[in-house]
């Protein structure tokens, strides 16, 4: 079940409450039991989707509770529900911390981690195109050795996009890569420096080794997790994994244009407390969409 039809099945949950006559526990409950069989199919975390039904239980109970003994009609009750559902998912959504926000003016530097094949050089020149048209000067290092062609790879995404870049053919050690690139577009004055890295098929202690040691050369502002949809329930223990060793401040979800559940990457979110800045919605250079938790539940209910 991709994004949409977990958006459309909510959606048609939410209209059969609407409908009913009476806002009883019975529907309530069927709503419930729809939208938790909704979000199970869609990759969510089967403990999440529990805490979600209890949440919305309790918060229900309150307000009709209240309104109860302020007379309420109908109508309200449905709004209490509805309210009770919109906020547990955006709670999904959103782990309550605001992640970091280059400003013009200073060098801020960003640095993406995340398995091979996630998405992540794409994903950084997606990135560089943002800030550049918001008047940054924005600069693309790669520090990814392992893979070969990825230099070629960043250069090719960089000139396209006509953003300035820094790699190297010869030098194998990416942590010298990363320091000479960021050093360079420092001492001239970019506002953002991207740095791509090296990903692995899996998380391996050598990958995580090069990220601590590339991490403590570089001092990024924000370290950001590329992450693809498309792995599904596995996105939480690879989240996990790369939280617990390179620690990141932001999260970016590829793939969601193909058939992504999009439930996993969700469930990372809770896992490691971390925000969702942006969504990968295809593979060209502006397919990219700034996430928001309240505007992203509203659209997906429709
Ligand atoms: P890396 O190994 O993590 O650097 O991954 P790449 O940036 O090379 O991307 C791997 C593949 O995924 C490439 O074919 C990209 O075009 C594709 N890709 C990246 N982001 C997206 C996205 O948001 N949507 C789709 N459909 N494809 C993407």
């Amino acid at each position: 079940m991709v994004l949409a039809d977990l958006g459309a099945r909510l959606h048609g949950a939410l209209n059969q409450l609407s409908r009913a006559s009476v806002v009883d526990d019975r529907v309530i409950d069927a709503l419930l039991k729809e939208l938790c069989a909704a979000l199970l199919e869609a990759d969510v975390n089967v403990k999440l989707v529990s805490q979600l039904r209890t949440k919305v239980k309790a918060k229900v109970k309150k307000s009709l509770d209240e309104a109860e003994k302020a007379g309420g009609r109908e109508a309200n009750k449905k709004n209490v529900v509805q309210k009770a559902v919109f906020d547990e998912l955006v709670a999904l959504v959103d782990p309550g911390t605001e992640p970091y926000k280059p400003v013009k003016g200073k060098t801020n530097v960003l640095m993406a981690v995340g398995i091979q094949g996630a998405g992540k050089t794409t994903t950084c020149t997606k990135l560089a195109v943002h800030y550049a048209r918001r008047g940054m000067k924005t600069g693309l290092v790669c520090a990814d050795t392992f893979r070969a062609g990825a230099f070629d790879q960043l250069k090719q995404n960089a000139t396209k996009a006509k953003i300035p870049f820094y790699g190297s053919y010869t030098e194998t050690d990416p942590v010298a890569i990363a320091s000479l690139g960021v050093e360079k577009f420092r001492k001239e004055r970019f506002d953002v420096i991207i740095v791509d890295t090296s990903g692995r098929h899996k998380q391996e202690s050598e990958l995580f080794e090069e990220m601590v040691a590339i991490s403590s050369a570089v001092s990024p502002d924000m370290t950001i997790m590329v992450l693809d949809a498309s792995i599904g329930q596995a996105a939480e223990g690879q989240s996990r994994a790369f939280k617990d060793s390179a620690d990141f401040g932001a999260i970016i979800v590829t793939k969601l244009d193909g058939h992504a559940k999009g439930g996993g990457a969700i469930s990372a979110v809770a896992a490691t407390k971390t925000p969702i800045i942006f969504l990968g919605t295809g593979e060209h250079l502006h397919d990219l969409e700034k996430f928001n938790p309240q505007p992203f539940v509203s659209k997906l209910l429709g």
